[in-house]
């Protein structure tokens, strides 16, 4: 992932709402703050250039996760206790496993949605 300066505004402009006015309780929820902020970089990018677009950031999101299950992350859960030092967290399951669970469950409630909407109509 290229990493440029407004990949940074965005991620952090995302944290005034989860990561300051949301903030986890201890460094085994930091998911909670970074999974959104993730996210709304996917979230800005779709509103800016296009879904399209938005959608190569998700593929970056699956590969870094896919990665890292290759590594040996595979087993590792989103809400950790288990951690030796905070930096233990901040880490691609934190960060862009949460992102992908997010837009997973966005995209399941819209198709629910749609479903309701045509289960109606018939
Ligand atoms: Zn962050």
């Amino acid at each position: 992932m290229k990493l440029t300066k407004i990949f940074y505004v965005r991620h952090e402009l995302f944290h005034q709402w989860f990561g300051d006015l949301v903030t986890a309780e201890s460094w085994s929820n930091i998911t909670l703050n970074e999974s959104f902020a993730t996210y709304g970089e996917y979230l800005w990018r779709e509103y800016k250039y296009g879904k399209a677009n938005a959608d190569e950031l998700l593929e970056e999101f699956i590969l870094y996760t896919r990665l890292n299950g290759m590594m040996g992350g595979a087993d590792k859960k989103l809400v950790r206790y288990d951690y030796h030092r905070a930096d233990d967290v901040f880490d691609v399951v934190s960060y862009q496993k949460g992102a992908l669970i997010l837009h997973m469950r966005s995209v399941m409630k819209l198709g629910m949605l749609r479903l309701g909407r045509e289960l109606k109509n018939t």
